[in-house]
C-alpha cells in the first residue's frame, strides 16, 4: 500500500489500521463525502462511528457530532486521537480555560471532529460562531433521543432540527441502534433529512452466541462460567439492588475480580466501579440494569443474565454490550419458570392499568424465548420484524446443542401424583422434596414420608425433577397460583397423563453436547500466555497515558499479534488495528515484547522464517 493512498480503503488501511469495511459502512461513506444526508439504523457493535470518523479526515473542515453521553465524549476522543485524528469535545464537564482553548482550535480551522452536547447547539452565539467556521458534515448520534416516542428522550435534542436551516450546504448524518419504525420515521421528519441516503441494516449479531441455561443454583453456576472464562471482561445482571450486593460479595470471597453497580451506590463508587471494569483492573461487574448506557466497552466477552430481563428489547439491548469489536461473547441467560413467578409480583405492584398490561406481555414475550426449543436468534431478530434466512443459526443452544427427547410420562405421574396427594397446597420445592424422598423437618412434621410417593423418585437427581415441573409448567399441565407462597396446581391436561392417556416428552441436553457447550465461547486464543503478556503490556501503556486499554488496542489486534508473532513494522501494521499513528506510538514495545518472548520458553517454534503467519491455521 502506497503512503499516501487517498482512497477511502487507503485512508482505512492508515488512519483505522482496518482492511476492509463492514456492511454499510463505504456506502453511508461515499453519500456524506458527495454531500447526501444519511439516516442509518445499526446495531451496536455496526461500527457507526467510522462513518464519520473516515470523512472527517478526509473532508476540509471540521466534522460536528452532537452526543447524548458527555461519559462517551472524552471515550470517542480518547479513541480517535489514538489514531492520529484531530478530534475535541465541548461540554459541561471543561472549565472556561479548556473551552477557550477548543473553541480556538475549531476557530483555527485544526479540528477534524469535535463532540458536543446538545446544550450546547441550542446556545444562539455558538450558532453564531458555527456559521463562521468550516463545517464539514454534521452528525446526529443516538438520533433517538429527538423522538418523545423513544426511551431517551431529551428536549434538548428538537432544537437540532435547526441544522438543516442553519448549516444548508453541510450534510447531515443521523445514527441510531434504535429499532422501531415509528421512532425511525419521527427522526427523519424532526431532522428535516433532505432525500438521506437510508440504511437499516440487519439487527444479527453474528458473533454472540446466546444459550439459555436452566437455572438450578445461581452461585454455583455464575461461578462455573466465571472459571470458563478467566480474565475475560463480563457482565453478570441481576434484578434488584440486593442481589447484585450479594452475588458480588459471594464471588469475591471465591476470588474472582468483581464489584458490583446499581443506583443505590453513591455517584463516586458508581463512577469509580466503572473505571475499574473499563481500565480492566476488574473483570466482571455485577449489575442492575442501570449500568450499561455510559460504556462504549467493546472488548466484552460475556454477559450472563442470573435474572429474567423485563423484556426481549432489554435483553437484545443488554447482551449488545457484549462483543462490540466483532469477536465472539457469550450470551448466557439462567432460566427457571420460577422466575416468572418473581416478576409477576413486581409487575402486579404496578399502578398504571396500560403500563401493567404492557410489561405482562413482554414477560410473556421474553419467557416464551425463553422456554421454547426455537433458535434463539430468530426469536429475537422476529421481534424485531426481521426473518432469519437460514434454518441453523450455528451460534446458538438450540442450534448447536443436539437435544435428545426422553418420554417421562412415568415420572411426570410421580410428580402429579405427589401433588394430588398433597391437594395441591405445596410449592415446587416440597413437592421435588417428596418424590426425592427428603427427610426435611417440613416433611417429617407433616407426615409426607408415609406418602406412596414419597421417596419413588430418588434416583433422579433434584435438578431433573425441577427441570421436569418446568416443562410441565410450560406445557400448561400444572400451574403455579398466584401470591407470595404460590403452589403448583393441577390443570385439565393433567388428568389425560394421570390416566396414561397422554404422554409427556421432555428434551434434554445429549450427555456429549457438555463438552460441546463451550463451543462458541470466546474465540480460541493461540498463545494464550503471550496473549497476556501482550494485555499487560496494553494496560502498562493505558495507565500512563491515562486512557482506557481498548484505546491502545483492541482484543482482536493482540489476538492477532499473539497467533501471527510479527517481526517487523510491516509485519505489525498487517495486524488489525493498527494504524500508522498506534504504529509510531507502541509499535516498538509490543515488538520488542513479542521478540522477547519468542527467545524464551517455547516461543521459536511458533513463526520461521518460512511463511507468514497467517498460513499457521
Ligand atoms: P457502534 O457505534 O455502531 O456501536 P463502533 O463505532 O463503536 O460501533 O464500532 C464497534 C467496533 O468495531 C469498534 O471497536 C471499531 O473499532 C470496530 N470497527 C468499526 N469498523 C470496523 C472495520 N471496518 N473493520 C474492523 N473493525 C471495525
Ligand atoms: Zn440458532
Amino acid at each position: 500500500m502506497p503512503v499516501n493512498d487517498s482512497t477511502l480503503e487507503g485512508t482505512l488501511r492508515r488512519v483505522f489500521g482496518f482492511s476492509g469495511f463492514r456492511a454499510n459502512q463505504k456506502e453511508i461513506i461515499l453519500a456524506l463525502m458527495s454531500g447526501q444526508d444519511a439516516f442509518a439504523v445499526m446495531p451496536t457493535g455496526g461500527g457507526k462511528s467510522l462513518c464519520y470518523q473516515l470523512p472527517s479526515v478526509m473532508m476540509p473542515g471540521t466534522c460536528l457530532v452532537v452526543s447524548p453521553l458527555i461519559a462517551l465524549m472524552k471515550d470517542q476522543v480518547d479513541g480517535a486521537r489514538s489514531n492520529g485524528i484531530r478530534a475535541a469535545y465541548l461540554n459541561s464537564s471543561l472549565d472556561e480555560a479548556e473551552r477557550r482553548n477548543v473553541m480556538q482550535q475549531l476557530l483555527s480551522n485544526s479540528l477534524d471532529l469535535l463532540y458536543i452536547a446538545p446544550e450546547r447547539f441550542a446556545l444562539d452565539h455558538f450558532q453564531e460562531m458555527l456559521r463562521r467556521v468550516q463545517i464539514s458534515l454534521a452528525v446526529v448520534d443516538e438520533a433517538h433521543c429527538i423522538s418523545e416516542w423513544g426511551h431517551d428522550f431529551r428536549p434538548d435534542y428538537l432544537s437540532l432540527s435547526a441544522l438543516v436551516t442553519l448549516l444548508p450546504e453541510v450534510p447531515v448524518a443521523a445514527f441510531t441502534a434504535t429499532a422501531t419504525h415509528r421512532v425511525v420515521q419521527d427522526i427523519r421528519n424532526r431532522l428535516r433529512l433532505r432525500t438521506p441516503y437510508t440504511v437499516r441494516a440487519s439487527f444479527d449479531r453474528p458473533n454472540l452466541y446466546y444459550e439459555v441455561v436452566f437455572k438450578d443454583n445461581a452461585d454455583a453456576q455464575l461461578v462455573s462460567l466465571l472459571r470458563q472464562n478467566p480474565g475475560r471482561s463480563g457482565i453478570i445482571y441481576r434484578t434488584s439492588r440486593k442481589s447484585v450486593n450479594d452475588t458480588a460479595a459471594m464471588l469475591q470471597s471465591k476470588g474472582f475480580r468483581v464489584l458490583p453497580y446499581h443506583a443505590g451506590l453513591s455517584d463516586e463508587d458508581r463512577r469509580k466501579n466503572q473505571d475499574a471494569f473499563i481500565r480492566d483492573e476488574i473483570d466482571v461487574i455485577v449489575a442492575t440494569i442501570a449500568f450499561g448506557m455510559g460504556i462504549d466497552k467493546p472488548d466484552i466477552r460475556f454477559v450472563i443474565h442470573a435474572d429474567l430481563p423485563k423484556s426481549i428489547e432489554n435483553y437484545y439491548q443488554e447482551t449488545g454490550r457484549a462483543g462490540r469489536d466483532g469477536e465472539k461473547a457469550h450470551c448466557t441467560l439462567l432460566f427457571s419458570q420460577a422466575d416468572i413467578h418473581g416478576v409477576r409480583f413486581y409487575i402486579d405492584a404496578i399502578a398504571g392499568e396500560q403500563e401493567r398490561a404492557r410489561a405482562l406481555a413482554s414477560l410473556s414475550e421474553i419467557s416464551a424465548f425463553a422456554s421454547s426449543p426455537v433458535c434463539r436468534r430468530k426469536t429475537l431478530l422476529g421481534h424485531f420484524g426481521e426473518t432469519f434466512p437460514h434454518e441453523n443459526c450455528g451460534s446458538c443452544d438450540i442450534c448447536c446443542q443436539p437435544r435428545d427427547t426422553v418420554d417421562c410420562s412415568r415420572e411426570a405421574q410421580m410428580l402429579l401424583s405427589a401433588i394430588v396427594r398433597t391437594e395441591e397446597r405445596f410449592g415446587a420445592s416440597h413437592i421435588v422434596d417428596i418424590v426425592t424422598g427428603s427427610r426435611n423437618r417440613k416433611i417429617l412434621e407433616l407426615g409426607h414420608d408415609r406418602l406412596k410417593t414419597w421417596g419413588v423418585g430418588k434416583e433422579r437427581s433434584k435438578k431433573f425433577w425441577r427441570q421436569l415441573i418446568d416443562e410441565l409448567l410450560v406445557r400448561r399441565i400444572v400451574a403455579r397460583s398466584e401470591g407470595l407462597y404460590p403452589v403448583l396446581v393441577l390443570l385439565p391436561k393433567a388428568v389425560a397423563i394421570l390416566r396414561k392417556e397422554e404422554t409427556v416428552h421432555m428434551s434434554t441436553l445429549r450427555e456429549s453436547s457438555v463438552a460441546a457447550k463451550t463451543k462458541g465461547s470466546p474465540a480460541d486464543i493461540a498463545r494464550p500466555e503471550l496473549f497476556g503478556l501482550l494485555r499487560a503490556l496494553r494496560r502498562e501503556i493505558a495507565e500512563e497515558m491515562n486512557i482506557p486499554p481498548y484505546v491502545v488496542f483492541s482484543d482482536r489486534s493482540l489476538g492477532e499479534m499473539a497467533q501471527g508473532m510479527p517481526q517487523s513494522d510491516e509485519e505489525l501494521l498487517a495486524v488489525s488495528g493498527v494504524g500508522e499513528v498506534k504504529l509510531r506510538r507502541y509499535g516498538r514495545r509490543f515488538l520488542d515484547l513479542i521478540e522477547r518472548y519468542r527467545n524464551s520458553s517455547g516461543g521459536g517454534e511458533a513463526f520461521g522464517a518460512s511463511g507468514p503467519a497467517a498460513d499457521e491455521g
